[in-house]
C-alpha cells in the first residue's frame, strides 16, 4: 500500500516537514507531504523508531531487577529465576501540528497553496465527512481545521484587516481616558410627547446659548449644560433603537421613557421598557404632560413599579422626573439627573486617539454629495481624516455641528455631519479613522466582497428552534430568549407559567418582551438584534413583519395549543427537532462503456436501468462495484449524445461523468439519490 509523507509523518510523531528532511538525509526524494514514500524507507524508518523509541518510559516502570527476592534456596537445580518484566505500552506520541497562518473563510485552493496538498485530496477528504465542494468554495473556520490537522497542519487564524483594525480601535490607554456625554433616545407610546420634549430640550439649549440660534436637523444634536454635555439622538422610539441594534449599532447610553401623567403605562411603554432592557440600558423616566389638570404621578409611578421600575423616592433605583415638553417645567431637572446617570455609568472616553463611531443619518445632498451624520464614539474626528464607513470610504472634507457651524474637530459623543465620503453608507454602519488612504482603500475593498458575499448567500440567519440543540452543544447557547405574543392576557400569563417550569442545567430561557396582539414589526426587530426566537399563540402576523423576518433571518413560530409550545422547546434543547435527512432513490444506471476523451477526462457510457436520472437539486452519486459502494460525490455531467440534459429515463443510454472519479469500470452501477432536510414533526 502506498503511503505517503504526511501519513506516515503521522505514525512516526513528526512533522511533514522534519520527515521529508530525515528522508533526503536518507536520500530518498520526496518532494512534499503529498509524495508517496517508497516501501523500503518506510520499512527503515520504522525499525529505526522501533530501535529509537521505548528508551525513556521503560525506566520508572520496570521493577529494578536487584530487588526482586532471590527464590528460596533448593537442593538441587536451581530453578532459575524468572523477572517479568511488566509490559510497557509505548506512550502515545502527540502529533506535531505544523502550524499555518490562515484567514478563514478559506476557499480550498487557497488551503491548498497554503499547506502543499492537491486541492482534489483535499476535496476527496471532504467528500469522506460529506462535505461535497468544489475548488472555489470557501471552508469555514472548523472545518478547514479539521482537515488542515488531517493533513498535518495546525491551522491558526490570522486577524483579517478588518479584526486589525478594530483591534487598533480598541486598545485603552487609561490615562488618556475622559469623561463623555451621555448618548440619550426617548421612548414610549405614541402621543405621550416623545417629539414636543426633544423640540422643548432643544429650545432651553437654544434660549440659554445664543439668541436666536437655529438649529439644523443633522438626526442627533448635543446640549451644553455647562458641566456636561449630554447628546440627544433625534429619532425617538423603540423602533428606530432597536433597528439600530439589530445593525449591530448600541449607541445610546440612556433611555428617557416617555409617560404621559395623564395616561399612564399604555402598550408601548411596555414595549419601550422591554426594548431598552433587551439592550441592557439604562432608563430614566419622564413623565410628561405634568401641566395638565388630569395627570397623576402616583400611578404612573404605581404602574411602573408593577413592572419593575420602581422611583427612588419609594426606595427604587429608578429616576423619575416630572416634567411639561408645553411650559417647559422639570426640563433643567431632567438633564440634571441625566448628567448624573451618566457620572454614575462612568461614561469614558480617549479624545486623543483616531475617531470611531457610527453613522446616525446619511443622504445624498445635492450640493455636497454623499452626507452622513455621524456621532463620535471614541477618539476626536479631525477635517482632513481618512475614514472608512460601510463598504465606502473617504476624505473628511467638511464637518458641521447641529447648530450648522463649521467645525475642525469633534471630541467623544458628539455628532457631526461629514461630507467626503464615496458612498452613502447605510445608518448604523460603524466607522473608523485609518492612517492613511490606501489602508483605507485596502480594508474597503474587502468589505466590498464581503457585501456581495453576503448579497449571494443571504443574511446570517438567527437562532431557530431546530439548531439550538447544535448551538447548545458547540457551547455557542447559554441562554434562549423569546418573544412571546398572545391573543389575551390570561393565555400569556399561562404560557409565560409553563415556559417556567422548564428547566435545564445547559440553558436558561429568558422572555425578553411578552404582549398581547398580533406579532408586528418591533416584535421582529427586537428579535432580531436579541438573537430571540418569536412564538405566537393564537394570534397572526403582521405581513410587514413577515417580510422583515425573512429579511433578518428571524424564527416566527406560531401555536394554538400551549402543550405544543412546551414541548417542541423542550424537544429542541434536547435535539429532537434537528431536521433529519431523508434519502430518496432517483434512478440507477449500468456503465457499458468507458470512453476516454482529452481534456475532459473519462466518460462512463451508461444505460439507464431503473427510474430517472436527474441533475437538479444537487442529487449524491454512488458508484457500486460488486454490491458495494466505491464512490460517493456529485454529478460533473449528464448526456445524452453531445448535449446536456436535464434527465435521462429509464431505458436511454446516456453519459455520466462524476467530480473527482474516473476510474469507472463496465459493469459498475451508477446510482443517484436525491438529500432532503425533514423537519421533524412532534407527535401528539
Ligand atoms: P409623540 O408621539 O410621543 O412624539 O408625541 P408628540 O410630541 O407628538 O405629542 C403628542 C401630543 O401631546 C401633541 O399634541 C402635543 O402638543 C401634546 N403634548 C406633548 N407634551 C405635552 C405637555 O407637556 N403638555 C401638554 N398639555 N401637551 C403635551
Amino acid at each position: 500500500m502506498n503511503i505517503h509523507v504526511h501519513e506516515l509523518a503521522k505514525t512516526l510523531g513528526l512533522s511533514s516537514k522534519e520527515l521529508i528532511e530525515k528522508l533526503h538525509r536518507m536520500k530518498v526524494e520526496v518532494k512534499s507531504h503529498m509524495s508517496v514514500v517508497p516501501p523500503e524507507a518506510v520499512q527503515l524508518l520504522k525499525k529505526k523508531e522501533v530501535k529509537e523509541a521505548p528508551k525513556v518510559p521503560v525506566k520508572p516502570t520496570v521493577p529494578p531487577v536487584q530487588k526482586v527476592s532471590p527464590p528460596p534456596p533448593v537442593a538441587k537445580a536451581p530453578v532459575p529465576t524468572v523477572v517479568k518484566v511488566p509490559e510497557v505500552k509505548e506512550p502515545e506520541r502527540p502529533k506535531v501540528l505544523q502550524p499555518v497562518q490562515v484567514q478563514f473563510p478559506i476557499t480550498v485552493k487557497d488551503l491548498s497553496i497554503k499547506v502543499g496538498v492537491k486541492p482534489s485530496e483535499l476535496i476527496k477528504s471532504l467528500m469522506q465527512r460529506k462535505i461535497f465542494v468544489t475548488i472555489n468554495q470557501a471552508l469555514d473556520e472548523t472545518v478547514a481545521k479539521e482537515l488542515g490537522k488531517e493533513f498535518g497542519f495546525q491551522l491558526e487564524k490570522l486577524p483579517t484587516m478588518e479584526e486589525a483594525l478594530i483591534l487598533e480601535h480598541e486598545t485603552k490607554d487609561a490615562k488618556n481616558l475622559k469623561p463623555r456625554a451621555p448618548v440619550v433616545t426617548l421612548m414610549g407610546h405614541v402621543d405621550h410627547g416623545k417629539t414636543s420634549l426633544l423640540d422643548a430640550i432643544r429650545k432651553s439649549e437654544v434660549a440659554a446659548g445664543e439668541a436666536g440660534g437655529i438649529t439644523q436637523h443633522i438626526g442627533a444634536y448635543e446640549v451644553d449644560l455647562g458641566k456636561g454635555h449630554v447628546t440627544f439622538l433625534d429619532t425617538p422610539g423603540h423602533e428606530a433603537f432597536t433597528a439600530m441594534r439589530a445593525r449591530g449599532a448600541n449607541v445610546t447610553d440612556v433611555v428617557v421613557l416617555v409617560v404621559a401623567a395623564d395616561d399612564g403605562v399604555m402598550p408601548q411603554t411596555e414595549e419601550a421598557i422591554d426594548h431598552a432592557r433587551a439592550a441592557g440600558v439604562t432608563i430614566v423616566v419622564a413623565i410628561n404632560k405634568c401641566d395638565l389638570p388630569s395627570a397623576n404621578l402616583d400611578r404612573v409611578k404605581k404602574q411602573l413599579t408593577e413592572r419593575g421600575l420602581v422611583p427612588e423616592e419609594w426606595g427604587g433605583k429608578t429616576i423619575m422626573v416630572p416634567v411639561s415638553a408645553k411650559t417647559q417645567e422639570g426640563i433643567p431637572n431632567l438633564l440634571e439627573m441625566l448628567l448624573l446617570e451618566a457620572e454614575l455609568l462612568e461614561l469614558k472616553a480617549d479624545p486623543t486617539r483616531f475617531a470611531k463611531g457610527t453613522v446616525i443619518e446619511s443622504e445624498l445632498s445635492k450640493g455636497k454629495g454623499p452626507v452622513a451624520t455621524v456621532l463620535i464614539q471614541n477618539g476626536s474626528l479631525k477635517i482632513g481624516d481618512f475614514v472608512v464607513c460601510g463598504p465606502y470610504y473617504g476624505k473628511v472634507r467638511a464637518m458641521v455641528d447641529h447648530k450648522g457651524h463649521r467645525i475642525e474637530t469633534a471630541p467623544p459623543s458628539q455628532p457631526v455631519e461629514i461630507s467626503g465620503l464615496s458612498g452613502v453608507p447605510k445608518a448604523g454602519e460603524h466607522f473608523y479613522v485609518v492612517q492613511d488612504e490606501r489602508r483605507a482603500r485596502e480594508i474597503t475593498t474587502v468589505r466590498q466582497e464581503e457585501k456581495r458575499r453576503e448579497e449571494r448567500v443571504g443574511p446570517a440567519r438567527h437562532i431557530t428552534l431546530e439548531d439550538l440543540h447544535t448551538r447548545i452543544q458547540e457551547g455557542k447557547v447559554k441562554e434562549v430568549k423569546f418573544v412571546l405574543k398572545a391573543d389575551v392576557q390570561g393565555s400569556l400569563e399561562a404560557l409565560k407559567g409553563e415556559l417556567s417550569k422548564i428547566d435545564s442545567k445547559d440553558v436558561k430561557l429568558t422572555i425578553i418582551h411578552s404582549g398581547m396582539g398580533d406579532i408586528n414589526e418591533s416584535d421582529i426587530m427586537l428579535a432580531a438584534a436579541s438573537d430571540a426566537v418569536v412564538i405566537g399563540f393564537h394570534v397572526g402576523e403582521l405581513p410587514r413583519a413577515e417580510a422583515i423576518a425573512k429579511e433578518e433571518g428571524v424564527e416566527v413560530k406560531r401555536y394554538t395549543i400551549i402543550y405544543e409550545i412546551v414541548s417542541d422547546i423542550k424537544l429542541a434543547m434536547e435535539g429532537l427537532l434537528e431536521p433529519t435527512t431523508k434519502e430518496t432513490f432517483l434512478g440507477r444506471a449500468e456503465v457499458k462503456q468507458v470512453f476516454k476523451i482529452s481534456k475532459v477526462g473519462n466518460i462512463a457510457g451508461c444505460l439507464a436501468v431503473k427510474g430517472k436520472l436527474v441533475r437538479a437539486g444537487t442529487p449524491v452519486v454512488r458508484i457500486i462495484r460488486n454490491k458495494e459502494t466505491v464512490f460517493e460525490g456529485k454529478l460533473a455531467a449528464l448526456k445524452r449524445f453531445k448535449d446536456d440534459v436535464k434527465e435521462i429515463a429509464e431505458g436511454q443510454e446516456c453519459g455520466i461523468s462524476i467530480e473527482n472519479f474516473k476510474d469507472y469500470q463496465v459493469g459498475d452501477f451508477i446510482e443517484l439519490y436525491q438529500l432532503e432536510k425533514v423537519a421533524r414533526k412532534l407527535e401528539v
